[in-house]
């Protein structure tokens, strides 16, 4: 620790966003960074988004039985995470592999967040879907599949509820900041960003972490950005370096998989750690976490300066 106290993270878009990149994105204008507005912050419960707090969104892929999610629930909210994950409608790559449970699975969220006190974060794959999810969800999830499916976005939108908009697998910045833009342009302000990998000629993994894009979207974009280092893994003994990876990168939280027994699980288990990955990944991530903080401390005070550098 005395070692790493000499690092400091870079401080992302601390000076505004560039002419070049600002021309380059100029389509995208509710969702960049402009000298008034530097910042989203998502309020969620009593939590904040894209404020000073790294944010660790946890729980199974999906929603299986009553004890899976409670188990989930209570272990990692001992470790520290403050939003808790589950589909119950599940997009999946097979059209023969488990669907999600539906409207019981958001019935098994409610009592998890009733007895947890953990905000809930599922996703929401169909507009007609939206008012039965937005009733259970505090933040609507949108897929990778689901990125451009514009009639959705709005349906979402209008929900009220704050949206977490996941990067298509083959979308593009610019793609993920238009869909982004449909969202606000809908009336909601709420939108916050997920990186999780795309797709790319290497296969070893399931995805490409595209580390540089959370990187670029924090210079460039007001929004919050999180991290789902799982899906962008899919091998659960790459989540925690992944994860390490997007706190330098400036992200303002994590997406990961845990399952009490990923080797049973009902979809991911590969790439879900189980509790003792899941303590192991969290402290892991302490280090880094002092150093984020270290580095919004100095951020904030250079922020409160004359702001001559903001292009
Ligand atoms: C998920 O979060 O379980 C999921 C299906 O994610 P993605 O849309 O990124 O594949
Ligand atoms: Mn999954």
């Amino acid at each position: 620790m005395a070692e790493c106290s000499r690092l400091i993270l870079p401080q992302n878009g601390a000076h505004g966003v560039l002419i070049a990149w600002q021309e380059r994105f100029s389509e995208v204008p509710a969702a960049l960074k402009t000298p008034r507005h530097q910042h989203t912050v998502v309020p969620v419960l009593d939590l904040e988004i894209g404020g000073n707090e790294f944010v660790t969104m946890a729980g199974p892929c999906s929603v299986e039985t009553e004890f899976q999610l409670m188990a989930t629930a209570n272990h990692v909210r001992r470790c520290g995470a403050r939003i808790l994950r589950g589909g119950a409608f599940k997009p999946r790559s097979s059209p023969y592999a488990f669907q999600g449970l539906g409207l019981a699975g958001l019935k098994m969220l409610a009592h998890a967040r009733q007895e947890s006190g953990l905000a809930i974060i599922t996703e929401v794959m169909s507009e007609c879907d939206v008012p039965m999810v937005a009733e259970y969800a505090d933040i609507l999830q949108i897929g990778t599949r689901n990125m451009e499916n514009y009639a959705l976005l709005e349906a979402a939108a209008s929900s009220g509820r704050p949206i977490l908009l996941k990067r298509g697998m083959m979308a593009t910045i610019a793609d993920l900041l238009r869909s982004a833009q449909i969202i606000l342009d809908a009336g909601n302000p709420n939108v916050i960003l997920c990186e999780r990998g795309i797709r790319t000629f290497e296969t070893a993994m399931r995805n490409t972490f595209d580390i540089a894009a959370i990187a670029l979207l924090k210079q460039i974009s007001h929004l919050p950005v999180i991290a789902d280092p799982s899906h962008a893994a899919g091998h659960r003994d790459l989540v925690s370096v992944l994860a390490r990876t997007a706190v330098a990168a400036g992200a303002d939280g994590l997406l990961v998989e845990v399952h009490p027994c990923p080797e049973k699980a009902w979809s991911d288990g590969d790439q879900s750690l189980d509790f003792n990955g899941f303590d192991d990944m969290m402290a892991d991530l302490e280090p880094w976490l002092g150093l984020r903080r270290e580095a919004l401390h100095q951020h904030r005070r250079l922020e409160l300066r004359p702001m001559e550098a903001v292009g």
